[in-house]
């Protein structure tokens, strides 16, 4: 690949910080399992992937259960809650707009809802400082224009 989707300029405004600022970071690009996951991160909704076969809850999206093979799965409503498992701290600026962000923790959380289910997603209302294993969190949406919502994860304690 070596042209790029012209980016939108980013619109001034009253918006709230982390909404602007995060307008400005590359968009999600859903795939075909993806898809319907983030549809329901849009309507404020998430979602788990369960395989019709043998109930086995799932995430990341794929095509093919890993217990049963199975390849009939449906979108199912998880707890909203996790716990972070690790994160990292960015300090890299890896384009102009996130110039004013870094450093940034992004979370990997493992949610309530069962041992393999883990998601990304940014640290919200906390500090990096007060991270560690284990630490209760949940998930936030985060709408950040029109046709895109990040999930994001607030310490619960
Ligand atoms: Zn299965």
């Amino acid at each position: 690949m070596s042209s790029a989707e012209p980016q939108a300029e980013p619109k001034a405004g009253p918006e709230r910080r982390a909404s602007s600022a995060r307008a400005r970071f590359p968009r999600p690009e859903p795939d075909r399992d993806s898809a319907p996951w983030w549809e329901a991160v849009r309507r404020h909704e998430l979602t788990v992937q369960r395989c019709e076969g043998c109930g086995t809850l799932r995430f990341p999206a794929r095509a093919v259960c890993n217990r049963c093979r199975g390849r009939a799965w449906e979108w199912v409503p998880a707890r909203g809650t996790g716990r972070v498992y690790s994160w990292i701290v960015n300090h890299q600026v890896f384009m102009p707009a996130m110039a004013g962000e870094v450093p940034f923790p992004v979370l990997l959380v493992r949610l309530d809802d069962g041992e393999d289910l883990l998601m990304y997603g940014d640290l919200v209302d906390g500090s990096p400082g007060d991270l560690e294993p284990g630490l209760p969190v949940e998930a936030v949406f985060l709408d950040v224009d029109e046709s895109t919502t990040l999930v994001g994860w607030r310490p619960l304690r």
